[in-house]
């Protein structure tokens, strides 16, 4: 494929200002625990409309502290949706907690409303924590979910790793109206990045209180969270069991930098996207429905092959693509589908749309770098690869 680079599925986009800001940070008095980790904790709060915000060292982590900070203790019970990355469904269990999922929608490819109230109205037990995903950058139907969270007095974490500067019925994700807490992801095939970051946001101070102290060991030296009023002034308190799940300066500050830039990051997604949606329309394709309520962040052009309509599988055009030097890519494998979770006991077969969806679906190049030119690359090799 001489003359013909690889085109990634996602990547991230470093500018010289991003390189310099980090470089400051090396030449500076806190490499950890300075003023660049409130610096970035701030801009994201102003860009969610969140009153408070959380930055630690992936979204992992800030599914785990906000599984902490609401109370998830062994024995108890999170669902999530099967379509999405593993770690939704992990911080469960790493709290000792068990893991059930509710299935998706064939429209938005997130956690079904429908099928949530059918699950509770089924349950045995209802579960302590809902984590719906806002898959490929696009909210969940987060009026409904909220509304029956509340309904049953369950407490509801947004994995909203996909979609830092989507917004959701006229505002940001992450502002948390139907949510306890929202968590974005930083790595670098996200929307902005960090290297490796993630952060929670909240309306709710005593969670973002405790999601700081589960963050750093369970330590705190604020007078109004130490436990001891009377504390020496080189004392400091543990309040809690915690972890250090710490986000560094360098990473902070590139996410400043990288922040600045959101805005133009979703305008560049959405630009190509539509070029997508054009020029793929003809093809044996069930292209990414957009919600009327969301404007996605795009992080993913998950294209579906229409089965119906063409005799190519998947499994072809993903050949045919990558012998292009074209990086597409599959998101997601059903959680419960990974041996991890088969040894817990479920199935193949337990969530059939999100195994209907999986079967189908291809993630196609889409990042900040992307050009016209790359973006006519792919719809050519997708074209021949359909034909
Ligand atoms: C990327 C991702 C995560 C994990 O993010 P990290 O920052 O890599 O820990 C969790 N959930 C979803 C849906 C993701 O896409």
């Amino acid at each position: 494929m001489s003359g013909a680079g690889f085109i990634p599925y996602g990547r991230q986009d470093i500018s010289e200002e991003d390189i310099a800001a980090v470089v400051d940070v090396l030449r500076s008095d806190f490499l950890t625990q300075g003023p660049q980790v409130p610096a970035f904790e701030a801009a994201i709060a102003e860009a969610t409309r969140a009153a408070h915000a959380v930055a630690v060292n992936s979204a992992t982590s800030a599914l785990h502290v906000a599984c902490l900070a609401l109370g998830l203790k062994p024995g108890g019970l999170v669902w999530t949706a099967p379509n999405t990355f593993v770690a939704s469904a992990n911080v469960a269990r790493l709290c000792g907690a068990e893991v059930d999922f509710v299935d998706i929608r064939d429209s938005d490819y997130c956690m079904d409303p429908d099928a949530l109230e059918a699950k509770l109205a089924q349950a045995e037990r209802k579960p302590d924590i809902l984590i719906p995903v806002h898959f490929a950058g696009q909210s969940a139907d987060m009026k409904r979910i909220g509304a029956i969270a509340k309904a049953h007095d369950i407490r509801v974490i947004e994995d909203a790793s996909h979609c830092i500067g989507g917004r959701y019925d006229g505002q940001p994700i992450g502002a948390c109206p139907h949510s306890d807490i929202c968590v974005f992801s930083f790595h670098p095939v996200k929307i902005i990045t960090t290297a490796e970051g993630g952060l929670a946001t909240t309306q709710d101070k005593p969670l973002a209180d405790l999601m700081g102290l589960y963050r750093s060991h369970g330590v705190t030296r604020d007078p109004d969270l130490m436990a001891r009023k009377h504390a020496e002034p080189w004392e400091y308190d543990q309040v809690a069991l915690g972890l250090n799940y710490r986000m560094t300066e360098m990473q902070a500050a590139l996410g400043v930098t990288q922040a600045a830039r959101l805005d133009d990051f979703i305008a560049h997604r959405h630009k190509m996207a539509r070029r997508y949606d054009a020029a793929l329309a003809d093809l044996p394709l069930i292209l990414p429905w957009q919600n009327p309520d969301s404007h996605s962040a795009l992080h993913l052009y998950p294209i579906l092959i229409d089965t119906d309509k063409t005799n190519r599988t998947r499994r072809e055009v993903f050949d045919h693509m990558r012998a292009a030097n074209i990086g597409v890519n599959v998101h997601y494998q059903p959680v419960h589908t990974q041996p991890y979770y088969l040894s817990l006991g479920f199935r193949p077969g337990d969530f059939p749309v999100s195994e209907w969806v999986y079967a189908r679906a291809l993630s196609i190049p889409l990042y900040h770098g992307l050009t016209e030119a790359m973006q006519d690359r792919v719809i050519a090799a997708l074209g021949d690869a359909l034909r």
